[in-house]
This record gives C-alpha cells, sequence and structure tokens, in this order.
C-alpha cells in the first residue's frame, strides 16, 4: 500500500516534486539575476526559458504581463504563452512601507523611464510597475540600489516583504519602534539562499501598533504590556487569504525586541522543514498550523528551532476601527503626518515625483506606504500642513477623502494581471464618483468598505471587506455571460475579525455594481442603530 505523504522535508519525504518544487531543486531562483543581467536583458525576452521566465524570475519581483486587450473570459481558455506579453509587472519591495523623498524620487524616474508611467500602491506596502522590459531590468536594479531598495524576494516562494507599522517611529500611542529589528531581518536574512526555497510565499507582519493585518499573515508580532516583563510581542502565526482564508492563531508567548529576529527565522525555518510541499494548494503555513494546532506548533518551534521555552504572554488589543492613518495626526516629537487617499492605489510616475517636490516644499524627507493602499508625509510642520493637503489634492491624493474613496481597495485585475477575469483598477475608478453621488449621505463614523479582486484569490483582500467582490464570469438579465463578482458581506480585521458571508447566488454584473452597493448601504442607513456598523 502507498502511503500519500504531505511533502514534508523534516519527515524525509522529497518526492514525488509537483513542477515548482522541481525547478527550486533544480536551481536556486536566486540564481537567476545573474542570468538576467549576463544574458536575457542582452539577448531579449524570447531568449529567457520558461522555468525562469514563469518560475524563479519571480524572486527577484518580475511576472510576465497579461498580453493588451485580452478579456477575462478567455483566462481560462488561453495558454501561458497566448496570456503574456513580452513585459514585466516589477515590485519594489519596501520593508514597512518606509521611504525617503529620495527613494520615492528614484520610484518616480523608473516608472516615467521604463515603465509607461504606471506606479499601483499594493496593499502590502510594495510599489508595483507594468510595462517593464527585460533589456532595462539591470538598469532598474542599479538605480534602486543605489539608494537602498530593492525587488530581491519581493515574489515567489520566499519571505516576501515584511509588512509594518506606517507609522512606526511616528505615532504618539507607539511604545517600541520595531525598526531595527525589520532592519535585521532584512539585512540578514533577505536573499538568503538557506531561506530562498520554501513551500510557498511567506508573509510578514512586525508592528507596535496592530495596524499591519496581523490576523492574516503568516507570521505577525505586535506590541503588548506584559505586567512583569514590560513591552514585548504577541506571536501570531497561520493567518492568510486567497482562496482559503484562515485568521492567524496566537502562539501565546511573550517576545522581546531583541529575540524578535531570531524567533522570526526560526518559525520561517519550521515552515520551510515541515510545511507541506506536495500540493501547491496546501503549501501556506496556515495548513500546517490547522492540521497541528498551536500547542504542537509552539512545543516544536521553542524545542526544536529556538532550544528555549519562550514566556507566556498577554494578547495583543487588536483595534475596533480600522487605523488607516488618512488626514491629519500630531506626530511624536512635534509636528504632524498626514495620510492620503489615492483611488485605489493607483498613482503614476509623475504623481509620486510631485509628491516627493510637495513633500520636500513642506520641510518633509520621509513618506510612508501603508496596507490600505495609501501613503503618508511624516514630519510635516504644523504651519506647513495646509500647503501640503492643498498641493497634493489637484493629484488625486486626498486628505480628507469621502468614506467610499477612503474604503475602496482594488487588486491589478484584468488590465496586467494574468489570472484575473474581470477589471478591478479601472472599474473602481469609475465605481467611486458614481457611489459618491448616489449615496452622498454615508457617514463617514460608519463607512462601507468595497474591496474588488479580479480572479478567486484575495490580493485586495475581499473576505475582510464589508462589501469583497470576487471576480468571475456571471450571466446577466439578457442570458449574456458577461464580467461580475460573486459577493460576501459583512467581513471586518480587528477586534471582531471575520470573513464576509458567501450569500448563496449572491452575484452582480459589473454594469449593475453602482446600483447593487447602493442598494446594500441604504439598506444599511436605513436600519442601522447607533453605533452598529456594517458588518455588525
Ligand atoms: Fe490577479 Fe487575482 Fe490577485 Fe487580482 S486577485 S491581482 S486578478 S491574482
Amino acid at each position: 500500500m502507498v502511503t500519500k505523504t504531505n511533502g514534508q522535508w523534516a519527515l524525509g519525504e522529497h518526492e514525488p516534486l509537483n513542477h515548482n518544487e522541481q525547478f527550486k531543486r533544480d536551481d536556486d531562483s536566486l540564481n537567476v539575476r545573474a542570468r538576467i543581467e549576463e544574458t536575457y536583458a542582452r539577448e531579449g525576452f524570447a531568449s529567457i526559458p520558461a522555468d525562469d521566465l514563469r518560475g524563479r524570475m519571480r524572486w527577484w519581483g518580475l511576472y510576465t504581463q497579461r498580453r493588451d486587450g485580452i478579456p477575462g473570459g478567455q483566462t481560462a481558455t488561453l495558454s501561458p504563452e497566448e496570456l503574456e506579453a513580452p513585459y514585466f509587472m516589477m515590485r519594489v519591495r519596501i520593508d514597512g512601507g518606509v521611504l525617503s523623498t529620495e527613494q520615492l524620487r528614484v520610484i518616480a524616474g523608473i516608472s516615467q523611464d521604463f515603465g509607461r508611467g504606471t506606479a499601483d500602491l499594493t496593499d502590502r506596502q510594495n510599489v508595483q510597475f507594468h510595462w517593464i522590459e527585460i533589456e532595462n531590468v539591470p538598469e532598474i536594479w542599479r538605480r534602486l540600489e543605489a539608494v537602498g531598495l530593492e525587488t530581491t524576494e519581493a515574489c515567489g516562494d520566499c519571505t516576501r516583504v515584511v509588512m509594518g507599522s506606517p507609522v512606526a517611529g511616528l505615532s504618539v500611542d507607539e511604545v517600541v519602534d520595531v525598526s531595527p529589528a525589520v532592519e535585521e531581518i532584512n539585512r540578514r536574512y533577505v536573499g538568503d539562499p538557506d531561506l530562498s526555497n520554501l513551500p510557498r510565499k511567506f508573509k510578514t507582519s512586525i508592528a507596535w501598533l496592530p495596524d499591519a493585518a496581523p490576523e492574516i499573515n503568516d507570521v505577525s508580532f505586535v506590541g503588548v504590556q506584559h505586567p512583569e516583563l514590560g513591552p514585548g510581542f504577541d506571536l501570531l502565526v497561520g493567518g492568510g487569504l486567497s482562496t482559503n482564508p484562515f485568521l492567524a492563531e496566537r502562539l501565546g508567548v511573550f517576545v522581546t525586541l531583541e529575540q524578535l529576529p531570531e524567533v522570526w527565522v526560526s518559525v520561517v525555518r519550521l515552515f520551510r522543514d515541515y510545511g507541506y510541499r506536495r500540493s501547491r494548494n496546501r503549501a501556506r503555513m496556515k495548513f500546517l498550523v490547522a492540521d497541528w494546532g498551536v500547542a504542537k506548533y509552539r512545543e516544536v518551534l521553542e524545542s526544536e528551532y529556538l532550544k528555549a521555552a519562550l514566556p507566556d504572554g498577554p494578547a495583543a488589543t487588536l483595534p475596533a476601527t480600522k487605523m488607516d492613518h488618512v488626514g491629519v495626526h500630531d506626530q511624536r516629537g512635534g509636528g504632524k503626518y498626514v495620510g492620503f487617499s489615492a483611488v485605489a492605489g493607483r498613482v503614476s510616475g509623475s504623481t509620486l515625483e510631485s509628491v516627493a517636490d510637495a513633500a520636500e516644499a513642506a520641510g518633509s524627507r520621509r513618506v510612508r506606504l501603508t496596507p490600505y493602499q495609501k501613503l503618508i508625509v511624516a514630519d510635516v510642520p504644523d504651519d506647513a500642513v495646509d500647503g501640503l493637503i492643498e498641493a497634493l489634492k489637484p493629484l488625486g491624493l486626498n486628505a480628507d477623502p469621502t468614506p467610499w474613496r477612503r474604503n475602496l481597495m482594488a487588486c491589478t485585475g484584468v488590465e496586467y494581471c494574468k489570472l484575473a477575469i474581470v477589471d478591478t483598477k479601472e472599474r473602481a475608478h469609475r465605481l467611486l464618483p458614481e457611489l459618491e453621488q448616489k449615496v452622498a449621505d454615508l457617514s463617514p463614523d460608519t463607512p462601507i468598505s468595497v474591496h474588488l479582486n479580479g480572479c478567486a484569490n484575495s490580493c485586495a483582500r475581499v473576505q475582510v471587506a464589508d462589501i469583497g467582490l470576487k471576480g468571475q464570469i456571471v450571466t446577466d438579465a439578457d442570458g449574456n455571460r458577461v464580467e461580475g463578482f460573486q459577493v460576501q458581506l459583512g467581513g471586518r480585521l480587528g477586534q471582531q475579525a471575520d470573513f464576509g458571508r458567501k450569500l448563496r447566488g449572491h452575484k452582480v454584473t459589473s454594469a449593475e455594481l453602482g446600483d447593487y452597493i447602493e442598494r446594500v448601504a441604504r439598506n444599511f442607513i436605513a436600519g442601522r442603530t447607533d453605533g452598529e456598523t456594517f458588518s455588525d
């Protein structure tokens, strides 16, 4: 009798390999950089073999881009060669979303010189370019690395960008600034071949404030006060959305800032060794945590990796309402930080250059990107706040947005993503003025978040939105197969984190989306009691 294994290395289960495991074993994915610089950038797109093109190049933040004009309905029917254009999406990893205005200018310049002006702010605090040609990749790396930025392990089965509080070091509510721990992780472990072959992608959130989506990362550290040991961190593992969502679970331990990098790398190594590699669908760490339970997970982490027990610790307090930092806020040490909302994270190279100009004119040299596709300018003197807000308003960056604008997110969608079935970014841009006009009386205190995904994945976190929209082809009233969305209602992060409910047959065409959301919002406004939020 053949016993099926999960492909856990720690148990000696190295065979059989799926295709991804095979190419990762054949050659460390980080090695593709030398081939890009020495061969592909000189010989062009056609010279790139398939396993590098659609596999290893992700470890350097590069995905092939969807061919222009292919409708979402054809996504499942075309081969990769038919679907992809000879261009790349390139993701710049920006750990904690921390940028100087000098770095922002370099990003803006790359967008304008090599990305046809594209630059999207992602909900993991990255910047994403499109239309990148392989010939220009070495020059882009040169420019990025000259100012301390990189694309290393921005995608792929490795430790991706470390999410952090976008107001780390700025907030008056913060007790411990995690920047030293994040810098140490970056310096010691990003690009380390020992960690470059994980079962699947691995997502991290490290923040004192609970504002970097700790519930939905593979590993999260959130600030807590221990009654005897002082400030430190609660550790959560096994969160993630995608097609099988799980909320992260507390291990019940207490971690100090000094211990944090060692505990983080131990969690990564545990995942590398025990994570499931047989099937891609079960390879995220959340499946291991669900199968083991937290008691076994903690025991293995402590006994096999840390070689010491961690003390028990208190639970972090998750926020009652979303912390997106939009608007004007007092900054620790004086002055203000100001959070701006773009529509669904879409900006451009010229916009980012203007942001750098305006920030510097206001006396600032520091900018942050947030987990909600927003942008913050720090260190703004009190008397420069109004001028900064006025300077950014014509660029579509608003410090006092309507509740609809503030709470709208969208993934990349059919414009560039090869997996997409429907349009998202442009749809969000058309939807916003419609909602602002139709439901102008939505209260800022009880907003409704709307997240649009282009497919069944969850790059825009649909399961934790008030109205989550998952792109698919639906049937309209005349029987035509058209772009639309499956709806999930009432999801949220924070104190009562939960996934939205899928109502049977609850689907809407893209064309009817504005009317549909208006009806849902009107029902909510008519029936809500004092203090009731949409997800209540
Ligand atoms: Fe692409 Fe789907 Fe992710 Fe949107 S949710 S970016 S369509 S993979």
